[in-house]
């Protein structure tokens, strides 16, 4: 290799450096509890300042009446607002005044609309508010009709909504430190167990409102297999064992805490239940599914519903167990009395997760979803079905949290049901289904409607003969071009309606002219740039070495458009540790060459030429440098990293090379060195459960915001890999990805013996994927409503258009809608996305994706069209983005009291007359309160005491990019039993709920959420079951911690690692496993995710979650 520098030999970290004897940043550490001020970095992950606060120019039709948007922001510091649906940092623990929260005008979910009053309840101490009075609480639990439930009386810790309890477990990096990994994943997996409810269609029920529009599918094709990702090529699941040191963290020694439990009074006994009003079942639009064995009782009274106070009330029927042979816990058993009579309520009483997923897939798996009819509810996320384009984009595009939207804002504001859509653009086709075609109209390029701007589509409606077409989202007349004429037929349609995809499907694309170009100049094909940090902790973990040698042979497999034989993506080289070494990898050069730049304040690029090459015309070149890098910096004793400069030096490499692209960065460490982006760690887990705790979310410098604007302006997007052996400071280091549509993945404590495999595999996923460069989303929608509030992976410089400097098929981005104007039932609402982007091949391009919407005058047309799925995903990312502004307390009252809203109003408006005192849910949304409650007292909204800050930033990313599927099998856990089932069998096991009663101790299983993977084994396992499936011969000899099964030649052990592969396959990012056993210490950790029981940072259970809710139901009616 030859250094082009003076010093030739001289060490590629050229500068004189300090020699830290050890790897640990000593300086890390040094300002430990320094919080950071509220930085001006506002806008991350989110529309920018001005968005909020400036009129789009563009927007082409007039604004809202309502328009204007309030003037919450300007209070703000700068940039804060942004964020700001909540109010500004003066927002105390305690209940939100009006003035706070305040959202765009017509914002119904947080706003301080005339529907929440619940959430002001004076207290702060009550988590939920002060303590009912026994009579009501009598009154409330009576009306649950649940059995034996006197300790689900809200009560503080009990209902998670007090501080977390502090808990005496291991400090340290937590296991999800390393565990979470993402994942994203449009298609419905095929095995997919997640979760989901039947928001589909509604029961046929004679309701007194009239049926919505619903038309099943009608014709019923086979069931089709369904379409798992890819694996990637010489992926191989049989790396070195692994095992996880780092994961392993003694559990909290006695996590419950007794004395917190009970609040609510037990109150005598109601007579309520004995009236038999069958709560659920009443409400027909609930009849709660097919009853099927161990939940029989479904859309009956709650079973055994007597005395929510076991003790001293009639005594409940004995509660049903699903699984009879299940042992309580040796926790249980240490629990206080009070605690265990949560455990007699039936918990199969309540809407379970499981059934409502099963019964979607049986109804609705079967038929392709066909979409030509317009406001159609799809199947479930979690049922595996084909769709066939009829004229409306495909869900694995597009899904809404309602598909018949209320005609007028009033309605809404009244139901409070967010109006959003979560739009996933690139998202990846099962191969069965068809790939948008490509539509190119010459020099013309796409036609659109002259005002609006809208492309062209199925819904617009060709008139005079076909001369003319009026816009069908702001009915403007236009004129048809002469080129594009067509005579009608006597329907009025286009005779060649059925030969332009334009005009008869849902999605397509359209070759986009010059006119769409950056400087009317058509795109030169992107380039990739790996960063590779080579500081000490970098070389020392082996990750530097593995990294170096896996890219020789990735290379090969960079994305290429349709059957392109190579790539068309060139590659670049750069090392860092505190200074930067470009290469020079030229076809023609016999070595690299490395060029050192150490001014890393003012960063430039070196060499232009030879930079970025052809992989296979600079192959040995590339090859050599690759091998040389370890070699070069084995010994290196620097320690010190920067950040912010290496962004911006492949940021101007795309620059002066005139093209988009994407950078792998690939970092180790807090960027502490002198630099631009130099950080320092600050920490502070005294910070939670104060008003300080957003800055934790915040990032702690404007320097990455600022960067990040230029690199979207290049069309660089950056992909981040880190390795943190601590604080890294992930808010701020994940403000470029976020803001450019990259992705952040975090590898903590990362040896390469451990972790090879997850990062390998991660890695090549990540670079294989297809990406669109430099895009522009735009989403435009008929009179009546417009998109108001955008939440993903982009930036946004004005109102409307969200800025990709990459976007990936697993990216979405959701798009809340407002009303402003009336709606009316016979023209619906239409819904445009388009994107325009740049292919990997370099073509630019335009993909429309089209959905038509019903609307309703009444109500219960509404609850009967909703998706749950998609209303939490929005729910969480407006929550996730609201801990930046808010207390998570206000964040965690807000979605409670919107949740019961939009519950009292169905009861208020929907449901037949019945006692005040059951809880009556819609059907679409019976699972609202249980996934509700998995996204309150989730690591963002309630971390645990293991939980770490950078967890938390890394989590809040992660669910900000998520599809529907993703947070859907995120907060709520598939949990799958490994051993009841005949080995036989070839399905994959039914699912039971993420609960610990649901586990028997003769059994084994599987849990995952789409970034984390367990194996839970039982104490009582047989020994048989042990041999076959982990070579050892009893229960004790399990290695806890087992991150790799061994490859044994038998049929369980052959399921088992298949249905590992399996789940693994549908998910964005590899699921590490961790085995578990039954009252080992590593059980605490997989507890964590069983999210239907009570959470040791004190979330509440489901049960006592549903009784909360109930009550808060009830307050808003009386
Ligand atoms: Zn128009």
């Amino acid at each position: 290799m030859n250094v082009n520098q003076s010093a030739p030999p001289v060490p590629p970290f050229g500068q004189p450096q300090p020699v830290y004897p050890g790897y640990h940043q000593s300086s890390y550490g040094g300002q430990p509890g320094s919080t950071a001020p509220p930085t001006p970095c506002g806008s991350y992950n989110g529309p920018v300042p001005g968005y909020q606060q400036t009129p789009h120019p563009g927007v082409s039709r007039a604004p809202p009446s309502s328009g204007a948007l309030p003037s919450s922001t300007a209070q703000v510091p700068c940039g804060q607002g942004a964020y700001g649906q909540f109010g500004q940092g003066d927002v105390q623990n305690g209940p939100s005044s009006t003035v706070q929260m305040q959202r765009f005008p017509g914002s119904q979910p947080f706003g301080s609309a005339p529907l929440a009053p619940v959430v002001s309840q004076p207290t702060v101490l009550q988590p939920y508010g002060p303590p009912p009075t026994s009579a009501q609480v009598t009154a409330q639990l009576a009306g649950m009709q649940i059995s034996g439930a006197v300790a689900s009386a809200p009560h503080p810790s009990g209902l998670g909504y007090g501080p977390p309890t502090s808990l005496a477990s291991a400090s340290g990096s937590f296991p999800n430190s390393g565990l979470y990994g993402s994942y994203p994943q449009g298609q419905a997996p095929p095995l997919s167990q997640a979760q989901g409810h039947s928001g589909a269609h509604p029961p046929q029920r004679s309701a007194p409102q009239q049926a919505s529009s619903f038309t099943p599918p009608a014709s019923g094709g086979p069931r089709m297999p369904s379409v798992t990702g890819p694996l990637l090529q010489g992926q191989s699941f049989g790396g070195p064992p692994v095992s996880q040191p780092n994961h392993v963290s003694s559990p909290p020694p006695q996590a419950l805490h007794p004395g917190t439990q009970m609040t609510g009074p037990p109150g005598p006994p109601p007579p309520m239940h004995s009236s038999q009003q069958p709560g659920y079942q009443l409400q027909q639009n609930g009849s709660f599914g097919p009853a099927r064995g161990p939940q029989p009782n479904y859309g009956s009274p709650y079973p055994g519903a007597p005395p929510f106070s076991s003790q001293s009330g009639p005594q409940p029927l004995p509660p049903k167990r699903l699984d009879p042979d299940a042992i309580p816990s040796p926790q249980l058993n240490e629990l206080p009395p009070q605690q265990k009579t949560r455990h007699r309520i039936d918990p199969d009483a309540i809407p379970s997760p499981i059934q409502v997923i099963e019964d979607d897939r049986n109804n609705r798996g079967s038929e392709p979803f066909v979409t030509g009819v317009r406001g159609q509810v799809p199947p479930l996320v979690t049922t595996n079905f084909l769709v066939k384009d009829q004229g409306n984009a495909s869900p694995r595009y597009i899904r809404c949290t309602s598909y018949n939207i209320p005609c007028t804002s009033d309605m809404a504001k009244q139901a409070q049901v967010p109006l959003a859509a979560v739009i996933k653009p690139l998202a990846k086709l099962p191969p069965e289904e068809v790939s948008p075609y490509i539509v190119d109209h010459g020099e013309s390029g796409p036609l659109r409607c002259n005002r609006c701007k809208a492309y062209m589509c199925p819904f617009m409606q060709f008139i005079e003969g076909g001369r003319r077409f009026q816009c069908c989202f702001c009915s403007c007349i236009n004129d048809v071009p002469p080129q594009y004429f067509q005579h009608l037929d006597h329907t009025g349609k286009r005779v060649d309606a059925y030969d332009r995809p334009e005009l008869y499907l849902g999605s397509y694309e359209f070759l986009a002219t010059v006119d769409y170009c950056k400087n009317n100049k058509f795109p030169s094909p992107p380039a990739f740039i790996f960063m590779i940090d080579v500081s000490y902790n970098a070389i020392r973990s082996g990750l530097v070495r593995l990294l170096c040698e896996e890219l020789k042979s990735l290379v090969d497999f960079l994305p290429r458009e349709g059957g392109a034989e190579e790539s068309a993506i060139r590659v670049g080289f750069v090392t860092y540790n505190k200074v930067l070494h470009f290469y020079n990898v030229k076809s023609s050069l016999a070595q690299p060459q490395m060029m050192v730049v150490s001014d890393v304040a003012d960063m430039f690029v070196p060499l232009l030429d030879g930079f970025l090459v052809n992989v296979n015309e600079s192959r040995a070149v590339i090859t050599s440098l690759l091998d040389q890098i370890p070699e070069m910096f084995a010994d290196t004793r620097e320690t010190e990293t920067v950040f912010a400069p290496v962004i911006q030096a492949g940021m101007e490499a795309l620059k002066a090379a005139e093209c988009a692209g994407k950078l792998f960065l690939f970092h180790t460490s807090l960027p502490i060195a002198e630099a631009p982006g130099k950080l320092k760690n600050r920490d502070d887990r005294k910070l939670i459960n104060t008003d300080k705790e957003k800055t934790l979310f915040q990032p702690q410098t404007g320097v990455y915001q600022t960067l990040a604007k230029e690199c979207v302006a290049q069309g660089c997007c950056v992909d981040l890999f880190l390795f943190p052996n601590q604080y890294v400071d992930v808010a701020t280091l994940s403000v470029v990805p976020q803001l450019t549509g990259g992705s952040v993945y975090k590898y903590a404590c990362f040896q390469v013996e451990n972790d090879q495999e997850r990062f390998v595999s991660d890695l090549r996923r990540d670079v294989q994927k297809v990406v669109g460069f430099d895009a522009v989303m735009r989403v435009r929608t008929s009179t009546g409503i417009r998109a108001v509030d955008f939440f993903g992976a982009f930036y946004m410089s004005n109102t409307t258009d969200v800025e990709l400097a990459g976007l990936d098929g697993d990216k979405t981005v959701t798009v809340e809608f407002k009303h402003d104007d009336r709606l009316n039932e016979e023209n619906g609402a239409l819904l445009q996305c388009a994107l325009l982007y740049t292919s990997c091949a370099g073509q630019r391009r335009l993909r429309i994706h089209n959905l038509a919407l019903n609307c309703c005058t009444q109500l219960a047309d509404l609850y009967r069209n909703c998706e749950t799925d998609t209303l939490i995903n929005y729910m969480a990312k407006f929550a996730y983005r609201g801990v930046l502004n808010s207390p998570v307390k206000t964040v965690r009252d807000t979605l409670i009291t919107q949740c019961a809203q939009i519950l009292a109003c169905y009861r208020k408006n929907c449901a037949s007359p019945s006692s005040a005192g059951q809880l009556i849910l819609p059907e679409c949304m019976k699972l609202l309160p249980v996934y509700l409650n998995c996204v309150l007292k989730s690591d963002v909204l309630q971390p645990g005491a293991e939980v770490t800050t950078d967890d938390r930033a890394y989590v809040r990313v992660l669910v900000t990019s998520m599809d529907v599927a993703e947070t859907n099998v995120f907060f709520y856990p598939r949990l799958l039993p490994l051993t009841k089932s005949p080995i036989e069998s070839t399905t994959e096991p039914p699912a039971v709920r993420a609960s610990e009663e649901r586990l028997s101790n003769g059994d084994i299983y599987l849990l995952e959420n789409g970034l984390n993977l367990f194996i839970w084994v039982g104490a009582s396992v047989q020994q048989g079951v042990v041999q076959s499936l982990f070579s050892v011969s009893s229960f004790s000899q399990i290695t806890s911690g087992l991150s790799i099964l061994p490859v044994l030649d038998n049929p369980l052990s052959k399921k088992v690692r298949g249905l590992i592969d399996s789940l693994r396959a549908q998910r964005s990012r590899y699921m590490k496993l961790i085995v578990v056993k039954q009252e080992d210490k590593l059980e605490m950790l997989f507890k964590h995710f069983l999210v239907e029981d009570k959470s040791l940072s004190g979330g509440a259970s489901y049960v006592d979650f549903l009784c909360h809710m109930h009550k808060e139901i009830r307050q808003l009616l009386s």
